[in-house]
This record gives structure tokens, sequence and C-alpha cells, in this order.
């Protein structure tokens, strides 16, 4: 029986689990995940208005629900145990740990107050137990810079008012923020044109359906190609124009310079195409130009990714996901990525006699490391849905003590 650790219980860990399941039925698979429950980006990245996207989470759960499968949350590699050690428990040990940190543009004043990444700020409004708030009030008007989809996800969560997150996951704490800033004013700034945005045109149209923003282009003469996202900003330009409190504007080839501020954030310095230098008051501006990979114990990614061929690292060590490639694709990316490695590993793995979950157990034992088992899952499942009110999405647990309480009861014993 082959024995394969997972590290990382998101979209590409549980994509992974599940087809290495169906390739080998017999294996063992160990999900560990340094939180203490599962999912990663599709609980604390996708945004908590996109129900529909969250829903994959119950695909994800009905794997981690196998019995071949084991979910050891509230472990951290590096930590807890060392990967090393779980080389040496299991047949194969896969990296499916994301790209966790923001990438900086490293220019001057990035670490002022109101200045953040779109990681930390989308952790934040999506409840990750140790995302920070933003740390300004007052906020009037907020730079986003990128042309991604993080971007338009980040413009819309500001953009709309309490009544549009029915449905939604969003944080308690982030709303409170949200209606307490009287917002008039969101800039999306790409350092390229309009052709060349990573927007996917659908995500761009939502903006012109919210009720409280409505989306404006800067300089619609600018906008020439054909693209879909090129016309839906040209719709955007060309419709009549509602009076609504807050106005979303796009801004084209315009590279920022510097975030200028005393004690504060007060403008976002940028220099357009031809030279000139151009100024956007601001008293928040969120980073939304990619992720990078953390290092994983004595795993250190380069460029911020783990060098990998076709997803191996080295002899029975694996990556997958945005660890692999960056951060780059939607889920089902992952989908299709993952069903190529859980191929491969099939094929390369051979059966060593390892210990793997049970030796794992031990050790963690032996440490006594508090750890999240499926059922303990479920526990934190069901307080989260109990707390949830009507018209509400998923009401999260926001502390990871909190969800260990939840999870293991107040002694605190792992199964
Ligand atoms: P992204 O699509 O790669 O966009 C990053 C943006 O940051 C680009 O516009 C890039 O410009 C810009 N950028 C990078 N470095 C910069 C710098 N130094 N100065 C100024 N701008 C800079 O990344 P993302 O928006 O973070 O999204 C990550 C992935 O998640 C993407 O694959 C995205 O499609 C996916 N996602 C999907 C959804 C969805 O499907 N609903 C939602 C959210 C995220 P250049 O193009 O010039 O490099």
């Amino acid at each position: 029986m082959n024995s394969i650790a997972i590290i990382g219980s998101g979209p590409a860990g549980c994509y992974l689990a599940d087809h290495l399941l169906r390739l080998l039925p017999d294996a063992a698979i160990d999900v560990l995940e340094k939180l203490p429950v599962p999912f990663g980006l599709i609980r604390y990245g996708v945004a908590p208005d996109h129900q529909s996207t969250k829903a994959v989470s119950r695909v994800f759960d009905r794997v981690l629900a196998r019995d071949q499968v084991s979910f050891f949350g509230n472990v951290e590699v590096g930590r807890d145990v060392r990967l090393d050690e779980l080389m040496s428990l299991y047949d194969a040990v896969v990296l499916a740990t994301g790209a966790a940190r923001d990438r900086r543009l490293g220019i001057p004043g990035e670490y002022l107050p109101g200045v953040v990444g779109s990681g930390a700020f989308v952790g934040w409004y999506n409840g990750h137990p140790h995302a920070q708030a933003v740390g300004v009030d007052d906020v009037r008007s907020a730079v986003i810079i990128g042309n991604g989809n993080v971007a338009i996800d980040v413009a819309r969560i500001l953009a709309k008012g309490p009544e549009e997150f029915a449905g939604s996951d969003v944080a308690g704490e982030f709303m409170a923020w949200l209606v307490a800033q009287p917002l008039e004013t969101i800039h999306v700034v790409g350092r390229r044109g309009a052709a060349e945005a990573k927007f996917v045109d659908h995500e761009l149209a939502e903006l012109g359906t919210l009720q409280r923003a409505r989306p404006v282009v800067s300089d619609p003469v600018g906008l020439t190609g054909d693209t879909p996202v090129v016309k839906t900003l040209r719709s955007f330009a060309e419709s009549t124009p509602r009076d609504t409190p807050v106005t979303i504007n796009f801004h084209f080839n315009l590279t920022p310079t510097a975030f200028v501020g005393d004690g504060k954030l007060q403008e976002v310095q940028f220099r357009s195409a031809s030279g000139e230098s151009v100024i956007l008051p601001a008293q928040m501006a969120v980073t939304c130009i990619g992720y990078e990979a953390l290092p994983c114990c004595s795993a250190l990614p380069a460029n911020g990714i783990f060098a990998n061929q076709d997803g191996k690292v080295d002899e029975r060590l694996y990556v997958v996901g945005w660890a692999k490639r960056g951060p780059t694709g939607t889920i089902p990316t992952n989908r299709v990525e993952a069903q190529q490695l859980a191929q491969r590993i099939a094929q390369e793995t051979q059966s060593g006699d390892r210990p793997g979950g049970a030796g794992l157990r031990k050790l963690l034992q032996e440490r006594n490391v508090r750890w999240v088992d499926y059922a303990g899952w479920q526990r934190i499942h069901a307080a989260e849905l109990a707390r949830t009110g009507a018209g509400r999405g998923r009401e999260k647990l926001s502390s990871a003590e909190a969800m260990l309480e939840t999870a293991l009861g107040p002694e605190g014993q792992s199964t």
C-alpha cells in the first residue's frame, strides 16, 4: 500500500487527493494543513460574494471524508514536523502550499499604513484567522494597483453596499469597517493598456451591475483594440451615467512610482507612458500584483515557486498548484494539473513499507501537537453553520484557538 502526504488542503491539494484515489484506490493519503480548517484559497481567497465558486468545497469535503484520506489540520510543516521526517514516513510527499505571500512593488512608501497587499486584504474580508485590519479610517479614495481578477474582486467588495452582501460569508469585522468609510472613489490602475488587462470579461462586466457604484473609464479615447475586456470597458464608457455614491475609475498605462504620506497614505504617484507624473489622492491602496510561495521547512522557493520538472522537485517529492506554476489560472486549472501529477506519482511511487499516517500520529502525539482530523473539522463546520444567521453565508469562527476548541473540546485531545 502506498502512503502519500499532501501538504496543503487548498484546491490543488484536494484535487490531487481526488485523482490519486482514482488511480491508486488502495493508497493512504494524508492531507496536512497548517490551519485547523481545510480548503485554503476556497475558504479564504475566493471572494465571499461568489458563493457559487466556493461551492466546490463540497466536492473537496467528500474527498477528505473518504476512508483512504486522513486530514491533519493545525499541523504546520517546519513547526510541528520537518519535511525530512515526512520524507521518511511517506512513499511520496507533495507540496500543495500555494503562494501565500504578496508580491511587493519595491517602490518608496510601500510599508506606509494604508498600503496593503491583496493577500492580506482578501484574507481580512474573508475572515482569515491571521488577517489584520487595514488600520486606516476615513477612506474616501482607494487605489487598486493591478489589472487582474483579484483587482476586480477587491474593487467589487469595496464598492458594494451592505445589502449587496446578502448570502455571502464576508467577515463581520470587515463589514463594520466598510460601512463606516465615506468611500467615493475607487481607482483601478494598470501599468499596461486595456487590451493587455488580465481581467475575465464577465467578472469585469459584473461591476456594471452594482447598486452603490458604477464603473467609469477615465480615458475612453485610449481604449484601443477589440478584446472582450476592451468591449466591456467601452460599454461602461458609453452607458448613461447613473447617480451612485461611489465610482470605480479605470486607468491604464500608469506605472506606480511611490506611495506618499505623512505617517499614513495620502497619495499614490504614477508615471504615464509619456513620462508624465500622475498623482491619485488616496487614503488606502491595495496592491493586486500577484503572490509568491513561502518556504516549506527546508524546501525553499526561488522566483516565487518551487523549482520542478513537470511537478517533480526531487526523488519522491512533488509540487502542485500555485506553488508549482505561480499564481495563474482559475480553480479548474488545478483539476487538470492535479490529474497529470497524479498520473506521474502513480507511475513512479513504489511502496517502501513506510509507516505513513501511523508514524505521523505517533510523532505528533510525542510532541503534544493538537491536530484536527476530519471529524474535528466536521464539528467546526457544524458550529459555523449553527452560528449563521438568515440571509448569510457561513459565519466562520474567527480565531484558530476557537476552531481548535470546537474541534477538540476543552481537553484539546486529538484522536
Ligand atoms: P494576475 O492576473 O497575474 O494580475 C496581476 C496584475 O498585476 C497584472 O495586471 C500585472 O500587470 C500587475 N502587476 C504585476 N507586477 C506589477 C508591477 N510591478 N507594477 C504594476 N502592476 C503590476 O494576478 P491576480 O489578479 O493576483 O490573480 C491571480 C490568479 O487568480 C489569476 O490567474 C486570476 O485569473 C485568478 N483569479 C481568478 C478569479 C476568478 O476567476 N473569478 C478571481 C480572482 C483571481 P502585467 O500584466 O503588466 O504583468
